[in-house]
């Protein structure tokens, strides 16, 4: 019978978490400030379609992307709604986010004047960048910013619609640095007419920590899934956020070792007496990667070690007992009780929570709930 995928290792989307959490932010942040709804990397590796399309069912207002392909990307599954490229487009490819009506980030005005040359007909829709603080990407100076905006108001070609800015810092304690790039952003805004614009530039920290401060629109990336910024602000938290992310397989192989043999490349794991081992059909191609060795898993009503040098597809769980083939392995989630959270994965590789769904690549399925 033919299947949508024939693996036993998928990632189940609590797309309900990610409503719960669109609403959530929704009632905290008040009616009058927009959500546009950060799904680049596919989603932060959940599923941008799928996120995008449950986002703008319960209010999001607009999305945000990282590259033009990304936002190209969602215009061909039928998305319709409006799109921010918030990363550098190549000047020459202007022409191809006005045929797909998506809005560019001008970062410069050299960026402008370049893109000129490449429009000949229609006009791009723009938000301005400015560097506050990040030191990523934006405009740094008034005179600069000036210049761009009299240069579209004196061309066919470009639309500014909007004005944002990125913190470096908001999810930290400290929050000086997060009020200085606040307090240079409020300055570079007095600088053009940004009255009819829409202006933002929070953040899922910034917005949940800094209700007030938020202009007209904020920028929910990784709340959105359920996620805390950065464990500090976990003790914070103005309302439950639900994690949407769960990584799950299946025993395919089950087998009694007897104590001295080996396990897996290297054979640096020996069993210690006789030993009930399990094989999962995972691995560092799919972003479980060698670091996670000796981690554990939910199997079977309890936490279960991890055997063995990781391999490309599998790798081997030590089980308590005899446990059927067939038996669904959680490795990140809940089962019978117990939690593995993305954030627990996070600790052991010493990363932050955004990089773990991000890494479970496309090899693996998502499912959404
Ligand atoms: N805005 C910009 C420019 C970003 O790069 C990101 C994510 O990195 C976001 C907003 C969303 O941030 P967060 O995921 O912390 O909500």
């Amino acid at each position: 019978m033919l299947s949508d995928f024939y693996r036993d290792t998928w990632v189940e989307v609590n797309l309900d978490a990610i409503t719960h959490n669109v609403l959530s932010m929704k009632k905290h942040i008040g009616e009058q400030v927009d959500i546009i709804a950060v799904v680049k990397a596919n989603g932060y590796g959940h599923g941008a379609v799928q996120v995008a399309k449950t986002a703008l069912d319960v209010g999001a207002s607009m999305l945000a992307v990282a590259f033009l392909d990304e936002a190209i990307a969602l215009r061909k599954a039928g998305i319709d709604a409006p799109i921010l490229v918030m990363g550098a487009t190549r000047p020459s490819d202007v022409e191809v986010a006005i045929q797909f009506n998506i809005t560019l980030t001008v970062f410069s005005i050299d960026w402008l004047m370049e893109a000129n040359q490449f429009i000949s007909s229609d006009k791009v829709h723009l938000h301005i960048k400015v560097d506050t603080g990040m030191g990523r990407l934006g405009v740094r100076e008034k005179d600069e910013l000036r210049r761009i905006f009299s240069y579209q108001e004196s061309s066919s070609h470009f639309e500014i619609d909007g004005i944002f800015t990125h913190f470096a810092t908001a999810d930290e304690n400290d929050s000086l640095y997060f009020v200085e790039q606040y307090e240079k952003f409020e300055e570079l805004l007095t600088t053009i007419p940004h009255q009819q614009l829409l202006v933002h530039c929070a953040n899922s920290a910034a917005a949940l920590k800094y209700q007030r401060k938020l202009y007209n629109a904020i920028r929910l990336g990784i709340s959105m899934y359920g996620l805390t910024p950065s464990i500090e602000m976990k003790q914070e938290l103005p309302f439950e956020l639900k994690e949407a992310f769960s990584l799950q397989t299946k025993l395919v192989h089950v087998k009694k070792i007897s104590k001295g043999e080996k396990v897996s490349y290297g054979a640096t794991y020996e069993a210690k007496e006789d030993e009930w081992i399990g094989t999962i059909p995972i691995g560092y191609a799919d972003g479980w990667i060698r670091r996670l060795k000796d981690f554990e898993v939910l199997v079977g009503n309890t936490r279960a070690p991890l055997v063995g040098r990781i391999c490309m597809d599998q790798c081997m769980v030590k089980l308590p007992n005899h446990i059927p083939v067939g038996t669904k392995v959680t490795l990140i989630g809940e089962q019978n009780g117990h939690v593995i959270s993305i954030d627990d994965v996070a600790k052991r590789l010493d990363t932050i929570n955004y990089e773990v769904p991000c890494m479970i690549t496309l090899r693996v399925p998502r499912i959404f709930l």
